[in-house]
């Protein structure tokens, strides 16, 4: 009898059910613009202009039980996934080392990076390139070698995280090679993608420790091309703008195929 059933139910297990029909809509629905953009305006968030720490959708990763080195943040779908790969990969290579060496930096992180090296202050092999390389956009090249301009960097949209050490050649024995391998063949199932693969003809060089979230960061790639894969005029704002700005696009879209 459907009122029997229903008062039996009541008794012990009605809260229960609430309470997963109330989660369930969360974990099932795919990311929307509202979603992702929360309370920061579009143009603002895809070149990172907002603090992490201050948007609803970011979390931290440490109390998740990922290991990080410092204090660690990406969007909530990013870290749950991240901390289903990382308990696999654990379970699989329980005496593998992995954390989380960096995650998200916002423009003004960018900018300080970027400019200390447009200005010398921080030396790029050795040389400080305001001097070593008068020339604007041979400067820029250079740099971007190494890091990214402010606003390209994928590191704000709290989709993407670097991994334990940053040099390929650490990917290539030990530690790193086992940890490389299996995300080679694992990373995908939980959605992540390694961005700046090798043999690619244009854009940042290969990174094997950079890897990102394709659920959201394809929706954010898309919005930051259309934003402005034809108008870099409103990316301006850091030290070098006038000369090397017109290369972002070329930038944020040469990656692995894969990863688009
Ligand atoms: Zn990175």
């Amino acid at each position: 009898m459907p009122f029997f059933w229903f008062s039996r139910i009541s008794s012990g297990l009605l809260p229960v059910i609430f309470l997963m029909l109330a989660a369930f809509p969360l974990c099932s629905q795919p990311p929307t613009q509202a979603s992702i953009y929360g309370p920061v305006k579009k143009q603002d968030y895809l070149l990172g202009k907002f603090q992490p720490t201050q948007h609803p959708a970011f979390v931290k990763l440490s109390p998740l039980g990922i290991p990080v080195r410092g204090e660690q943040m990406l969007r909530r779908e990013a870290a749950d996934a991240l901390r289903r790969m990382y308990q696999d990969l654990h379970r699989e290579h329980p005496k593998v080392e992995f954390w989380v060496q960096s995650s998200s930096r916002n423009w003004f992180d960018q900018k300080a990076i970027w400019e200390s090296k447009w200005n010398g202050t921080t030396l790029v092999e050795g040389k400080a390139l305001n001097k070593s390389i008068p020339d604007p956009l041979s400067r820029a090249r250079k740099i971007l070698e190494f890091s990214s301009m402010p606003g390209t960097s994928r590191h704000h949209w709290g989709t993407d995280l670097d991994i334990n050490i940053l040099t390929n050649v650490y990917y290539q024995s030990g530690n790193g090679a086992v940890l490389y391998q299996w995300l080679q063949k694992n990373a995908a199932n939980y959605g992540y993608c390694q961005v700046y693969t090798a043999g690619r003809k244009k854009g940042y060089l290969e990174e094997r420790w950079h890897w990102s979230y394709l659920p959201v960061s394809k929706i954010l790639l898309k919005d930051w091309k259309e934003e402005f894969g034809r108008n870099t005029a409103s990316l301006k704002g850091f030290e070098g703008f006038q000369a090397s700005g017109s290369l972002a696009p070329v930038y944020v879209e040469s990656i692995n195929p894969n990863c688009q």
